[in-house]
């Protein structure tokens, strides 16, 4: 008989993690908080090794990317609101695609429907596990409807807990947050523009950074650009108490140019927008008996270090790799998973912190340090581009 994994989570993390295990040969159950699939979302940079997973799990295809060309132009604005040439997220090594969550989660989606197999993934929505108890021989999950309350009992051979930041499973299974989530004292407000800043191109991207405090507009090829106002607090409870618009007026009060005034007023009429604080998790193992995390719910590097999808998506692949070489020992199976991930979870949580001073820098000097190294980068990048596009005119 085929064996049974509920996966908790329909993110990134969760769908790759579905998909491994039907690669696997084992057939996973996914089950959602939310009563339907959400969309859109924010920027994402996803990198080689995001894309490669792509590929191994099969959705590559289905990968909706929207690089504008050459990376489009990133635009730095100065104290006195003055527009230089800039360096942008997708200029960095390793050339990042550009998406925005949903378009990773669309591909996943078509992914467990079972194009390629014909075999579609059981999914439940507005599902959630209550009590999680694994016996040795199995994991007996008590599961429950979140909107009528009904509950029932389950069993699987493996629970892969991909529930993000918060996770449910974590702290139901391995203790509470305090003891995995590490408090960045950052925070970030994030959320799509319906309109590009007004006096730049469609496609540009626009950053505005100083010392605590930051506005970064990425732009894509096709679709208005989304927004991240990040900044640094030593009391970030403090912060989500109150009005976000009012709070965010306070932060960015005296910070008068383009970018701020228009992402601060398009936050007023904005539908939906996500507000947290920044974290990172930090666990010495990321699964018990058969009980596993991935994801946000294990390692999440958070976004400064431009990885979580990536490391999402890698989870799954992985996870379905180890499974295919260890089909009857889930506990070989999980350590050589493990073994192979984490020393590239390890290092990128590490570069979080170095990439967070060229998100938002955490001081004036640092902020004069910041301009200077990326002044540097943009000649070396429109010297490289310049001799690209000799060779190309030499080469015609
Ligand atoms: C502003 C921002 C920018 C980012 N930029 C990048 C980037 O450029 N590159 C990059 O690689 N990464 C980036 N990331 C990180 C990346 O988006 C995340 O690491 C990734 O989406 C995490 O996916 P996940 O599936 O682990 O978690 P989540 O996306 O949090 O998904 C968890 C799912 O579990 C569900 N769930 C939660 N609790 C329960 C429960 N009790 N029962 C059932 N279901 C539950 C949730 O509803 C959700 O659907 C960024 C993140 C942010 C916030």
């Amino acid at each position: 008989m085929r064996k049974r994994a509920l996966v908790v989570g329909l993110g990134i993390a969760g769908m790759s993690a579905a998909i491994g295990l039907r690669q696997a040969g084992w057939t996973p159950v996914i089950i959602e908080r939310a009563p339907e699939r959400r969309t859109d979302g924010y920027f994402v940079g996803l990198m080689a090794e995001g894309r490669q997973a792509a590929v191994d799990l099969g959705i590559a295809d289905h990968l909706h990317t929207r690089n504008p060309p050459d990376g489009g132009k990133a635009w730095s604005l100065t104290r006195r609101g003055d527009r230089e040439p800039g360096v942008g997220f997708l200029h960095q090594p390793g050339d990042p695609a550009a998406v925005v969550r949903g378009d990773i989660e669309a591909a996943l989606w078509r992914g467990i429907g079972g194009e390629a197999t014909g075999e579609p993934v059981d999914v439940r929505f507005a599902t959630t596990p209550v009590e999680i108890d694994d016996t040795g021989s199995d994991v007996r999950v008590l599961l429950a409807d979140v909107g009528t309350g009904a509950q029932y009992r389950e069993s699987f051979d493996l629970v892969v807990g991909a529930d993000g930041l918060r996770s449910r499973v974590r702290r139901t299974v391995f203790g509470p947050h305090e003891d995995y989530m590490t408090t960045w004292d950052a925070m970030i407000c994030v959320f799509p523009l319906r309109e590009q800043v007004p006096s730049f191109a469609a496609t540009d991207s626009i950053i505005s950074a100083r010392a605590g405090r930051a506005v970064w507009v990425f732009g894509f090829a096709d679709r208005p650009p989304t927004v991240l106002l990040t900044y640094r607090t030593d009391d970030t409870r403090r912060q989500l108490a109150g009005s976000t618009i009012q709070r965010l007026r306070t932060v960015f009060s005296g910070m008068d140019d383009p970018a701020v005034r228009h992402t601060l007023t398009a936050l007023e009429q904005t539908p939906e927008f996500l507000f947290d604080s920044v974290h990172q998790v930090k666990m010495p193992r990321w699964s018990s008996g058969r009980v596993a995390l991935s994801g946000d719910a294990a390692w999440c590097p958070n976004l400064y270090s431009g990885m979580g999808a990536t490391a999402a998506l890698r989870g799954g692949s992985e996870l379905g790799r180890a499974l295919l070489e260890y089909p009857d020992d889930s506990d070989a199976a999980l350590t050589v998973w493990e073994s192979r991930l984490r020393p590239f979870i390890t290092k990128h949580q590490r570069l979080a912190r170095l990439k967070q001073q060229m998100f938002v820098p955490s001081s004036r000097p640092v902020e004069a340090v910041r301009s200077v190294v990326l002044r540097l980068a943009c000649t070396a990048r429109e010297r490289r581009l310049a001799t690209a596009r000799a060779r190309t005119s030499e080469g015609n």
